[in-house]
């Protein structure tokens, strides 16, 4: 692998994690946190199925890690949220000493009629600040890449704007391969007026149809020559991991170069890729 300059600035890193559905699960999410904590992030965050699928779930991790002395932040959606639930979950954050949350929209699961309060994200940030004050850091989605629903680029940067003024603090975006995507956004937002971080989110390359799923899904490109390469490896799992890795910290590497101010590593509740990466980028002694 060819190697990668390491950034003079130190990196702020997070790590996202899904709430697991086993004990067996949970059991392996506190060795893997016990190993990224290790690498000194500003903190961990735990997604929350839409229409409050994982509350219990999400609760429960969150609980955990902020039990370990750890920072952690609960993501929370709109969908099938009302003000009186949301301020059930604000108070309870609260209570439990949590003091940064992840503000999303969601989407509406098949079949299943929306019936809450909080039609975008932005409703719900402006919720959370008049109930909570500043309470909360709170961070929203972005999407260098465009949003898939949205009906063009303007109307999404539009759309962040509105969320980032709504009274979010800064942002962590979808993944995505292509740098310039984020430079391009991150410097269209400021010039709307948007000076808070907007830091990359980081999705290691392990699984090609585990990747490729996701993204269809998402609306994040995975550009062709990765998309061809990754194909050929076919079962070749240890060189797709490897290709995964030059290109992740290639795109980690030049993000950082151009000013970004962190890294936001979904995890998918495994340390390896991640420690490869931080690793591999000399990001931490
Ligand atoms: P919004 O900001 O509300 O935007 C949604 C769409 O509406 C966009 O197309 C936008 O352009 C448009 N829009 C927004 N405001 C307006 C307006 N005023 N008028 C017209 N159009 C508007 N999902 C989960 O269910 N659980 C999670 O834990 C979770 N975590 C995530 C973490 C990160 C870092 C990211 C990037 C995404 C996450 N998601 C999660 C996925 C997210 O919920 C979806 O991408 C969802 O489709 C959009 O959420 P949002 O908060 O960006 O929505």
């Amino acid at each position: 692998m060819t190697e990668i300059p390491s950034p003079a600035q130190a990196v702020d890193l997070s790590f996202e994690f899904f709430p697991p559905n086993t004990p067996e699960g949970a059991r392996k999410l506190r060795e893997v946190r016990a190993r990224l904590a290790a690498l000194a992030p500003s903190f961990f965050s735990v997604t929350y199925g839409a229409g409050g699928a994982t509350r219990d779930k999400t609760m429960a991790t969150v609980d955990e890690i902020a039990a370990e002395g750890r920072q952690v932040a609960p993501h929370l959606s709109c969908i099938g949220a009302t003000r009186e639930s949301v301020a059930e979950l604000l108070d309870t954050w609260r209570a439990r000493g949590i003091r940064r949350l992840v503000a999303l929209r969601g989407d509406l699961p098949s079949g299943m009629v929306d019936t809450g309060d909080f039609r975008y994200a932005s409703d719900l940030v402006a919720f959370i600040r008049a109930r909570s004050g500043d309470a909360f850091h709170i961070e929203v989605a972005a999407y260098p890449e465009v949003h898939p629903q949205a009906r063009s680029a303007d109307d999404d940067l539009r759309a962040f704007v509105t969320k980032m003024k709504a009274g979010a603090d800064s942002a962590i975006t979808q993944y995505f391969y292509n740098a310039d995507a984020y430079f391009r956004f991150r410097d269209d937002a400021q010039r709307a007026g948007v000076s808070a971080p907007i830091v990359p989110g980081i999705m290691p390359i392990n699984n090609f149809v585990q990747l490729a799923r996701f993204s269809d899904a998402c609306g994040a490109e995975i550009p062709r020559w990765i998309r061809m390469r990754l194909a050929g490896y076919g079962d070749d799992l240890a060189s797709i991991r490897a290709f995964g890795l030059e290109v992740v910290c290639g795109l980690c590497s030049r993000l950082l170069e151009g000013g970004a101010p962190g890294l936001h590593l979904y995890t998918l509740n495994q340390a390896d890729a991640a420690e490869r990466i931080v690793q591999a980028l000399r990001l931490r002694g």
